[in-house]
């Protein structure tokens, strides 16, 4: 029996200030949001589901006027969509895609560089911590890299062989300009079509491949991770994903307010035991797990949203003395696993 290494809790504060742009950009966020599920409500229905490929069963909850199931066999929640292959060009590389990619660019190197610290370099920090005792940290590459901020972490942190794909040229452009200006070697950054990401994943010689957010976007993940399964190269994965959470329960509740969890690109989560399950069937298990998650802070935005729309601004001024106590409400979810989204590794059993 190998034994997990565990660590919950993170402070909002951190990244209090960049989160505070979906307090004041609530209406760019949900209308962007309301158009992708427009698109996605167009989708042919889903059959199986995400996680376990079992028939899509009928237990029912709804947010933002999208309707999900909730799988009877491992948990999964799954949007009653597909999100095809045309659903996923249109989102990500598309006319909605480029409006999506805009909020993760910052407009000077300062603010990548703020990002990357207060976002990426902890994120990375735990995933060393575990490779403390080898002489050489593993091989890497981001799959889903977006505009780069992890892969700069994983160098910066001694991760020397790391390197970062994504579907859009647009992020991958602009990921390597910063990297000139880091002076990091572009080269570490590749541009892959939808199609060529399975073959270069086939192909690969490195140990370790991160995906921070990108699991829960790929519309063929079982497919992904067989392919992982098949590439003994292959001997860890770091995933981050959100997960259905608090954050979910109160988003349900204010179809003013832009969804971060449910909704928008995300049209299914994750639960632990989902997650888990899909892993184990394709010989992967969990070595270590980072607990923490953003749903306190998801609650405050969606009382201070709502109170500031119906100008109701008392209630603003009141949920103040909360915010003082804000982690320590968060840290009792991420002690119990409930947190909105996991930090996890997973090795390779045979
Ligand atoms: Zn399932």
């Amino acid at each position: 029996m190998s034994s997990i290494k565990f660590k919950y809790g993170k402070s909002i504060w951190d990244i209090y200030q960049i989160k505070k742009s979906f307090i004041n950009n609530n209406n760019f966020f949900l209308k962007r949001q309301n158009e992708v599920a427009k698109l996605y409500k167009k989708q042919p229905l889903r059959k199986q589901c995400k996680a376990c490929g079992k028939k899509i069963s009928k237990k029912i909850i709804k947010s933002h006027n999208v309707q999900y199931s909730i799988c009877i066999y491992c948990t999964h929640l799954n949007g009653l969509y597909d999100d095809t292959k045309k659903f996923t060009d249109a989102v990500y590389t598309g006319k909605i895609g480029q409006k999506y990619s805009s909020r993760y660019q910052e407009k000077s190197i300062k603010n990548y560089i703020n990002r990357q610290n207060k976002i990426y370099d902890p994120k990375v920090k735990f995933l060393k911590d575990f490779f403390k005792k080898r002489k050489n940290l593993p091989s890497t590459i981001d799959i889903g890299t977006g505009s780069g901020y992890f892969v700069s972490s994983l160098i910066k942190h001694g991760f020397k062989d790391s390197k970062g794909v994504d579907i859009s040229h647009e992020q991958i452009q602009y990921a390597k300009n910063v990297f000139k200006k880091l002076k990091i070697n572009p080269e570490n950054l590749d541009t892959l079509a939808q199609n060529e990401i399975l073959p270069y994943v086939k192909n690969s010689r490195t140990e370790l491949l991160t995906l921070i957010g990108v699991l829960e976007h790929m519309y063929y993940p079982n497919k992904f991770l067989k392919i992982v399964k098949q590439n003994k190269n292959i001997k860890y994965l770091y995933i981050c994903v959100p997960l259905y959470s608090l954050s979910v329960l109160v988003e349900s509740c204010f179809n003013n307010v832009h969804n971060k969890h449910l909704g928008g690109t995300h049209t299914h989560l994750f639960t632990e035991r989902s997650l888990k399950n899909m892993l184990k069937k394709n010989n992967f298990i969990s070595v270590a797990e980072w607990w923490f998650g953003s749903d306190i802070m998801d609650l405050f935005r969606h009382i201070e949203v709502f109170s500031m729309e119906n100008n109701n601004l008392d209630i603003i001024e009141k949920l103040e003395s909360y915010k003082k106590i804000i982690d320590n409400l968060q840290l009792e979810l991420d002690k119990k696993k409930l947190s909105s989204s996991i930090h996890i590794l997973f090795k390779r059993q045979n």
